[in-house]
C-alpha cells in the first residue's frame, strides 16, 4: 500500500540535497506520495502531518522551524536516533575507523530545550541557591538563568527506547550494550535522575551489557574507541552536541542521518543544520539526506527498498570517483545522486 509522506524541503543548502535524494525515492518506484504543504501555513502543515505516515525534513534555518516545532514537540517525537557508522571511502580523520557502527539516541523533547530562560533577579523570590558558589542565585545578579528539565517518565521512555534497539541489534549480530552518560557528579539530581532511570531499566534486560561515563569522559571515548560503543543514550543537550563530535569521527556532517521516533509517528531529517555557506553551489553532500531516506523506508516497511539504497551509496563510497568535496572529491550534489541511482 501506498504510504503519504510529507516532505518540508528546508532551506539554504538543503533543499540542493532535498531533492535529488526524493527523486532517488521516486527511482525505487515504491508508490510513495510526497504531500507539500506551505511551511508558512502551519493549519496545512499541521493537517498534511497528522494525515500522513511519516515526514520527511530538510533542515531549517527558521522559516519552517514552526513545522520541526509540531513534529517534536506536537507528535512527542521522543528518541533522536543517529547512527554513527563508518564504511570504507568515508573520509574520517581516525588513522583506524574500521567498524565504527554505533547509534546515539539522544533525548529529544526536554532537558534545556524545553527553552525556559530569565534574569537571575527573577529568581529573587524563590531563594534558589548554588550548591558550588554558596549563595543566593539571585545575588549573582545581574546575569540569566536557563532551567534544564529531566524528568522520569521522558527518561525512562528513550532508556526503554534504547535497550529496545540495542535487543533488535543483538539479534541482527551487534555486541548488545547501552551506554548512558551524562554529568551526574556535578548535577546529581537531575542529570543523576537519568542515570538512576537508566540502571533502573538496565535490570530489564539482563542480556544487554550496561555501563555508563560521565560526559566529559565519555567525549574522549567517541574519540579513542568508538569501536567499543553499540547503543548509545544521552539527554538532549549531550546528545547534540556529541552526535555531531561522533559525525566528525566517521568523516564529518554530511555523514550522519536521524530519525525521531514517537509512540505513534515519526520523522526523518539529516543531523546537520542547512550549510548556508555552501547554499547555491551544488556540492552540499547529500548522504546523510539519503540514510535519512533509508532510516524512513525501513520504518516505513520497505526494508530490502532501504538496504538496496544503502548498498548503492557504500557502492559509490568504495569506487570513490563520484565523492562531493567534503569527501576529499570535486563531484556535485547531482553526479554523486545520479551514481547512486546507477547502482541501485
Ligand atoms: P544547525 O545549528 O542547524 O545544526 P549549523 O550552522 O551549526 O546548523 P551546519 O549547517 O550543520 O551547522 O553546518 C556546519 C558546517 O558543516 C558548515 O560549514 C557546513 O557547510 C558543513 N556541512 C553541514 N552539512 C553538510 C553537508 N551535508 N555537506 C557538506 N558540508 C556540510
Amino acid at each position: 500500500m501506498g504510504k503519504r509522506i510529507v516532505v518540508i524541503e528546508g532551506e539554504d543548502a538543503a533543499p540542493e540535497a532535498m531533492r535529488p535524494t526524493l527523486e532517488l525515492l521516486d527511482h525505487l518506484d515504491l508508490g510513495l506520495e510526497w504531500l507539500r504543504p506551505e511551511v508558512t501555513d502551519f493549519e496545512a502543515c499541521r493537517r498534511a502531518i497528522d494525515g500522513s505516515d511519516a515526514s520527511f525534513f530538510g533542515a531549517t534555518s527558521g522559516r519552517s522551524a514552526g513545522v520541526i516545532f509540531y513534529l517534536r514537540w506536537g507528535k512527542q517525537t521522543f528518541a533522536n536516533v543517529r547512527p554513527i557508522r563508518w564504511f570504507p571511502g568515508c573520509a574520517s580523520p581516525l588513522r583506524d575507523p574500521a567498524g565504527i557502527d554505533f547509534v546515539i539516541v539522544r533525548e529529544n523533547l526536554e532537558d534545556l530545550y524545553v527553552c525556559a530562560e530569565g534574569d537571575l533577579e527573577e529568581l529573587r523570590s524563590s531563594g534558589l541557591r548554588s550548591s558550588t558558589a554558596g549563595r543566593e542565585l539571585a545575588d549573582l545578579a545581574p546575569g540569566a538563568f536557563a532551567v534544564k528539565v529531566i524528568t522520569e517518565a521522558a527518561s525512562e521512555r528513550v532508556v526503554r527506547f534504547s535497550f529496545e534497539l540495542a535487543r533488535q541489534r543483538r539479534a541482527a549480530g551487534h555486541r548488545g550494550k547501552v551506554t548512558c552518560s551524562s554529568k551526574y557528579n556535578m548535577l546529581p539530581k537531575s542529570d543523576g535522575l537519568f542515570l538512576k532511570v537508566a540502571r533502573r531499566v538496565a535490570a530489564d534486560y539482563p542480556e544487554i551489557d550496561f555501563e555508563s561515563f560521565i560526559v566529559d569522559d565519555f567525549a574522549r571515548r567517541v574519540v579513542a574507541t568508538p569501536q567499543d560503543l553499540d547503543v548509545v543514550v544521552l539527554p538532549n543537550l549531550y546528545g547534540d552536541i556529541l552526535s555531531d563530535a561522533a559525525a566528525g569521527v566517521i568523516g564529518g556532517l554530511g555523514l550522519a542521518p536521524s530519525g525521531c521516533y514517537g509512540e505513534d509517528y515519526a520523522y526523518f531529517e539529516s543531523a546537520h543544520g542547512t550549510a548556508p555557506d555552501i547554499a547555491g553551489k551544488n556540492v552540499i553532500n547529500p548522504t546523510a539526506t539519503i540514510l535519512s531516506a533509508v532510516l524512513m523506508l525501513e520504518h516505513l516497511g520497505f526494508a530490502d527498498a532501504a538496504a538496496g539504497l544503502r548498498d548503492a551509496v557504500e557502492a559509490v563510497y568504495a569506487d570513490g570517483a563520484a565523492l562531493t568535496p567534503d569527501q576529499g572529491g570535486s563531484a556535485s550534489t547531482t553526479s554523486f545522486c545520479d551514481a547512486v541511482a546507477a547502482r541501485i
